[in-house]
């Protein structure tokens, strides 16, 4: 059976790719499309505005208005337009894909009030690789344990707006819950001036924002006289965009509650 799918931040480099990457993916359609309504896109073909040919869903503003057209939402926006789209589609039962990244502690609380009643696939990152590089985080942190100090970079293209990256964090996350650490506690963010020597269980983080980069990470296993990186490097947003197709079409399906993209690729350990 199909699934029907919109899709808000529809002219956004997201928004644009999971349009067109809906439009290849077997038995999904885009059923509805949705921009803010001071947008000068409201109104558009979402297949146009994507590069592709016209595809008769046009761009509304109003996710009430659609809100019967679709199955799942897929959300790659603001944290605020997230948690206002939360609220219409948890009262109409309705699924959500959930890409959104940088919600702070009063916002991740809020939502997760919000989405309670309803299936939604959260995720920082939608890439299978990345998803595969948590896997192998967590091995390597067991393996390694407190004998290596760990250190997280990331880059990203010039107009990503919060920081780290919610990939990165979700990477200190796996690696501090693999060691038996509270990620709030052991965090450094960025180093300057007189810090001090390292201290073993801290998890550092560094950020680079350049150019076009789509997303680079790399989680740094250092010991005496050798070192383990894993990397992962996206160079296209068709990665996630798929990835978030894809765990639509499994969304559909689901009970409601909160799942990840470890889930949608049965990657959890029963
Ligand atoms: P973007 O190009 O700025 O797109 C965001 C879109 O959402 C824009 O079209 C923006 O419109 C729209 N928007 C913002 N507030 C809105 C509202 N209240 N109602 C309707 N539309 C609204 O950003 P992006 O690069 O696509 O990234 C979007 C989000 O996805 C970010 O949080 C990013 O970190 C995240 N992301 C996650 C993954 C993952 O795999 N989880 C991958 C890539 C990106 P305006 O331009 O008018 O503001």
């Amino acid at each position: 059976m199909t699934v029907k799918i919109a899709v808000t931040g529809a002219a956004g480099r997201m928004g644009k790719t999971l349009i067109e990457a809906i439009s290849v993916a077997e038995g999904c359609e885009l059923s509805a499309a949705l921009e803010r309504p001071e947008s000068s896109l409201i109104g558009a073909d979402a297949g146009e505005l994507a590069g592709l040919g016209k595809c008769g869903v046009l761009v509304g503003a109003d996710i009430a208005a659609v809100v019967d057209d679709f199955d799942v939402l897929i959300d790659f926006t603001a944290p605020l337009a997230t948690l206002a789209n939360a609220e219409v589609c948890a009262k109409a039962g309705k699924g959500m894909v959930i890409g959104t990244t940088g919600f702070d502690a009063g916002q991740k609380a809020e939502l997760e009030r919000l989405i309670a009643p309803i299936a939604v696939c959260q995720a920082s990152n939608f890439s299978t690789g990345v998803n595969l590089c948590f896997k192998l985080l967590d091995m390597a942190a067991r393996v390694l344990g407190d004998d290596v100090d760990i250190e997280v970079y990331e880059a990203h293209h010039r107009h990503k707006v919060d920081a780290p990256s919610g990939t990165a964090l979700s990477m200190g996350q796996v690696v501090a819950d693999a060691l038996g650490r509270d990620l709030d506690k052991v965090a450094v963010y960025g180093r300057e001036g007189q810090t001090g020597a390292r201290e073993r269980e801290t998890i550092g983080f560094a950020t680079v924002r350049a150019g076009d980069i789509v997303g680079d990470h790399t989680v740094m296993f250092s010991a005496e006289g050798e070192r383990v990186e894993i990397t992962h490097k996206a160079s296209s947003r068709m990665s996630f965009a798929r990835g978030a197709v894809r765990a639509a079409a499994w969304l559909k399906s689901q009970a409601a509650g909160r799942y990840d993209m470890q889930d949608v690729l049965g990657l959890k350990a029963d």
